[in-house]
């Protein structure tokens, strides 16, 4: 297995709750990966973990062997790994495609001082940025709310927004943290094709937590399970579905069974 990303025993205790209890993990180029498990499991920990939103109390992170844990979501992101769906890094008072174009800035050539002095570098950069928010546009089929202002916009077109933006910065690893939460099953399905899309046409490494079992069997080449912030288990999808110790950690839960 080519190793994209590697979670060695990372840990994160937040005073005397350890929410995140030395998670191993690896992720291959072009691999789906779910990791699920019941709520208060510490699935968003270890995202925000992964993508130094949050630091860790020990073990490391590693992108292509590079160590990435305990830097600032920034230079992560800048690296590659970059996680969608705040609609912080959304600019309510810009319209689509100006947040697009704005959030390519992140992996500009030129510098953000150049482009206030208007330097050829980054007129060169507008107008690639352009053109790649056009294609981001067109691949997720956006374009009749292109002029809309961000403020305007529903709840699932802000989420189509934030999927952009993360696009925008042509990311390594894409970390979703309940990308299908409140979609109905048409939508669900659809932003099933669009994240096997991403993989198969963009080349992008897809991690997410999900509670939607159905679209997590069907999305996953292969999920992990956290229960109490361990890993309990990890194959796939059937051999998930058949486990004993993950059958076990969903009785009782709040959740749903894990039935389909
Ligand atoms: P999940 O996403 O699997 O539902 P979380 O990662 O959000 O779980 O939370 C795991 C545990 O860590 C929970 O017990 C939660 O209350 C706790 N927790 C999460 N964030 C913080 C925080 N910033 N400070 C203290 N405890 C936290
Ligand atoms: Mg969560």
């Amino acid at each position: 297995m080519n190793k994209l990303l590697e979670l060695r025993a990372i840990t994160k205790r937040f005073g005397g709750l350890t929410a995140v209890n030395e998670v191993s993990f690896d992720v291959a180029q072009g691999e789906i990966l779910s990791v699920i498990g019941p709520n208060g499991a510490g699935k968003s920990t270890l995202f925000q973990l992964i993508s130094s939103f949050l630091s860790t109390s020990s073990g490391e992170v590693l992108l292509n062997g590079e160590r990435i844990n305990n830097l600032s979501p920034h230079v992560v992101a800048r690296k590659g790994v970059v996680r969608t769906f705040q609609e912080t890094t959304v600019f309510r008072s810009m319209t689509v495609k100006e947040n697009i174009v704005a959030a390519h800035h992140l992996r500009s050539k030129a510098s953000l001082f150049g482009f206030f002095l208007g330097t050829a570098a980054a007129r060169e950069d507008e107008k690639s940025f352009g053109k790649s928010a056009d294609s981001i546009i067109e691949f997720l089929d956006m374009g009749s709310i292109r002029d809309e202002l961000a403020s305007n916009l529903p709840q699932g077109h802000l989420r189509a927004l934030g999927m952009a933006i993360g696009l925008a910065t042509d990311p390594l690893v894409l970390l979703l943290d309940e990308p299908f939460a409140g979609m109905n099953h048409d939508e669900t399905m659809k932003m099933v094709n669009l994240v096997k899309r991403l993989r198969d046409e963009r080349n992008v490494t897809v991690l997410l937590v999900e509670h939607d079992m159905p679209a997590v069997m069907k999305i996953s080449d292969r999920v992990v399970v956290i229960n109490f912030g361990q890993k309990i288990a990890e194959g796939s999808p059937s051999e998930i579905q058949n486990n004993p110790k993950v059958i076990e950690a969903y009785l009782g839960s709040e959740d749903a069974a894990i039935g389909m």
